[in-house]
């Protein structure tokens, strides 16, 4: 549908706290509903899909790209990770979003910053385990992005599972007038779950990494049957390895709310794992189907 009235508007381009502030009161005053799609940036099919459901909720989506340095840990990718604000903003017009925030470090982050936002508990393990400070970067980022922006809305993959509730957390934990929507992972033909450090993939990796959405695919559907969990842990994490994975840094059956490890999938559930290829860092999730009562 590219170059109708829809889906061609250049998206307004703010780059302080203050020009988004005005922007966004801009558009209430015009009585209009406002979403955020917060990202950092290397959009993808799977940003694309959160800015088209923000559309479905309100008049008008402001999206952010921030590569916020705060939830990288110092031996971790804030570097090399890739920026491509042309790019980005030419897929932004294309799906109609009305406005980009791009605010700098220095604008997020004063020098004498000193305050953090933690949640308890969500954050201490998985992802947590493995990225100490990363979940607390995220929180205060997030927690910063809302109230600079008081949307109605505000959007999140569930590519990025224990991120999604933590954010649900402490918007209820810290009465953020905020709805938060999460969005189903957008994924290549082959599974492999769209994100930004694919890029860093080799061919040859590219073809080993649908391994591991076929193997969360597969402990879900049987978990679903009644399976115990322990057993078609173990395999799957075996046959991550025999693929060619390097160290999985976790593949656990966890309760989709809290994330309490399961035996079995009486209830929601969901499959989740982080394991490198190579030099990276691939994570994903997908839910138990257990359909009825
Ligand atoms: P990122 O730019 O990686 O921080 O992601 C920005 C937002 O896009 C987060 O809410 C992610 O969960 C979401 N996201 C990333 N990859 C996908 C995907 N494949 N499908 C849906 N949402 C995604």
């Amino acid at each position: 549908m590219a170059g109708t009235d829809a889906t061609s508007r250049t998206p307004a381009i703010v780059r302080r706290v203050d020009e988004l502030r005005a922007l966004v009161r801009g558009f209430r005053t015009a009585g209009e509903t406002v979403a955020l799609v917060p990202t950092m940036g290397a959009l993808h099919a799977g940003h694309l899909a959160l800015v088209r459901a923000a559309q479905a909720e309100c008049r008008r989506v402001v999206a952010t790209i921030f590569v916020n340095p705060t939830q990288f840990g110092p031996n971790e990718d804030f570097h090399s990770y890739p920026r491509d604000e042309p790019g980005d903003l030419a897929k932004l017009e294309s799906v109609g979003a009305d406005a980009v925030f791009i605010p700098t470090v220095e604008e997020m982050y004063r020098p004498s910053a000193s305050t953090t936002v933690t949640v308890a508990g969500l954050t201490e393990d998985l992802c947590g385990r493995f990225r100490p400070g990363h979940f607390a970067g995220v929180a205060t980022v997030v927690t910063k992005l809302l109230l600079q922006a008081l949307p109605d809305v505000a959007l999140f993959g569930e590519k990025d599972y224990q991120q999604l509730l933590v954010i649900k957390r402490l918007v209820r934990d810290l009465d953020i007038p905020v709805r938060v929507i999460g969005v189903p992972t957008v994924r290549e033909a082959d599974g492999l779950a769209l994100s930004s450090r694919n890029a860093y993939l080799s061919p040859e990796q590219r073809q080993i990494a649908p391994v591991l959405h076929q193997v969360l695919a597969r402990i879900a559907r049987l978990l679903a049957q009644g399976a115990e969990a322990a057993p078609l842990l173990a395999e799957g994490r075996a046959e991550l390895q025999r693929a060619g994975f390097g160290p999985v840094q976790y593949l656990e059956a966890r309760d989709a709310e809290t994330l309490e490890p399961v035996a079995r999938a009486a209830r929601d559930a969901r499959v989740l794992a982080a394991a490198y290829l190579g030099k990276v860092r691939l994570i994903d999730n997908v839910p138990v189907p257990i359909h009825g009562g």
